[in-house]
This record gives C-alpha cells, sequence and structure tokens, in this order.
C-alpha cells in the first residue's frame, strides 16, 4: 500500500523532472494535508496550489520539490526561507538540513504555520515574524535561501545573507503580465550569478 504522499511522488514528481532521491523521500514524508484548512484536505494531492488564510497560497508540490532540488540542500547547512506561508515547504526542506529559518509577514499565517510544524514535530524549523525582504540577520549566513514571493529583483540583503558555495532559488517579476522567472543564484565569493529555470507564478513579495 502507497501512501497519498507517495503517489504524488510517483504520478507527479518524477515524470517531472523530480530525480534527487533525497528530494523524492523528503516530499513522501511531508503530510500536505496537515497544512491545509480542512475544508481543503480532500485536494491536498493535487498537481496545484491551493488557498490558504489570508489570501495567500501553499504552493504546488512539484514547484516546492523542484525549488528544493535546485537549491541542493546538505544535512549540515542552515536554510532560510521567505513565505513560510502554510509552513509546508518549510516541512520539506527540514528534512533535507540541519536547520531552517522561515520568514512570513503575516502574524495569524506565522502563528498557524508553527503550531502546525510543532505539532507533526518537525523541531529543526524556527517561523520568524517579519518583513522577509530584509532575511533574517541573526542566523545569517546561509547556504540556501528559498524565496516563496515574487519580487521586481532580488532584495540586496537576501543576496547580502547568501553564504560562500550557497544556494538562493527566488522568483523574479519582468513584467506584471508575464510569469514570473524563477531563479537559482550562486555565491562564488564576491560573485554572485544566476540562471534562469522556469517561467513560475507566485504571490507578490510585500514590503513591511
Ligand atoms: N512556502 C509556502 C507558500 C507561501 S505563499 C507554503 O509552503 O505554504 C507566500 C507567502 O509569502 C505568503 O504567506 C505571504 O504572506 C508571504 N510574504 C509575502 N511578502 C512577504 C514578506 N515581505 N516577508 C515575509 N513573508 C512574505
Amino acid at each position: 500500500m502507497s501512501t497519498p504522499a507517495q503517489r504524488m511522488v510517483a504520478e507527479q514528481l518524477r515524470p517531472h523532472g523530480v530525480t534527487d532521491e533525497r528530494v523524492l523521500q523528503a516530499m513522501a514524508s511531508v503530510p500536505r494535508e496537515e497544512f491545509l484548512h480542512p475544508r481543503m484536505r480532500r485536494h491536498a494531492y493535487e498537481d496545484r496550489a491551493l488557498a490558504i488564510d489570508c489570501g495567500q497560497t501553499i504552493s504546488q508540490p512539484l514547484v516546492v520539490a523542484l525549488m528544493v532540488q535546485a537549491a541542493n540542500p546538505q544535512p549540515v547547512e542552515v536554510a532560510l526561507e521567505v513565505g513560510t506561508g502554510s509552513g509546508y515547504a518549510a516541512a520539506v526542506l527540514s528534512r533535507l538540513c540541519s536547520k531552517v529559518v522561515t520568514v512570513e509577514r503575516e502574524p495569524a499565517l506565522a502563528e498557524h504555520a508553527s503550531e502546525t510544524l510543532r505539532r507533526l514535530g518537525f523541531d529543526n524549523v524556527e517561523v520568524a515574524l517579519g518583513d522577509g525582504s530584509l532575511g533574517w540577520d541573526p542566523q545569517a549566513p546561509y547556504k540556501v535561501i528559498l524565496v516563496a514571493a515574487a519580487a521586481p529583483g532580488v532584495p540586496p540583503p537576501l543576496i547580502d545573507q547568501l553564504d560562500d558555495g550557497g544556494r538562493m532559488v527566488i522568483p523574479v517579476v519582468l513584467s506584471p503580465d508575464e510569469p514570473q522567472d524563477l531563479r537559482l543564484y550562486r555565491r562564488s565569493g564576491s560573485d554572485v550569478t544566476y540562471r534562469s529555470l522556469f517561467p513560475v507564478l507566485f504571490v507578490p513579495l510585500r514590503p513591511g
């Protein structure tokens, strides 16, 4: 017998470019329904973003998996996520690195995600309330940064908080009526370069 999350891995992730076995295992082990409102739970394993509170969304599983795979988190590394939302992506990421700090600007979402993560035993995730476009200075620099909301450019504090050898995955708004460009940034010393991954649709990164 396979679980719904295992079927999601087999049907939605493996055939669509998720090849890293560690990422597939992490995706199979996190119960996405637990991060949803009870009335949304029957949709938990559909291949799409779903509504959560505060007009926000939980990302599509395939997009979470491809972002995490591109960032290539390692067991000893500390990761920063901007845009906690439901806490689902932070939970997946937490299976692959030593610690995740995730920043959310909506107090109700931060509190709810923190409670869900605690209840499910994701003890290496810290939810912080604040403006994630400023990053999270207390634990910087980070080897991995995942940004789950789109901005017209990369907020400079996030570049500053990317460690040497670090990888950041972030959706960048090119124009208001076009999909965003999901990018993988890498730092090597003072050199920061990026490549485009694929077009995406994320909610906006809002200041403050
Ligand atoms: N990773 C989430 C999906 C997040 S949707 C999940 O797995 O469920 C994007 C989130 O970014 C929303 O919750 C939104 O409130 C938050 N957000 C938007 N602007 C932000 C900012 N400046 N700082 C922190 N969070 C922000």
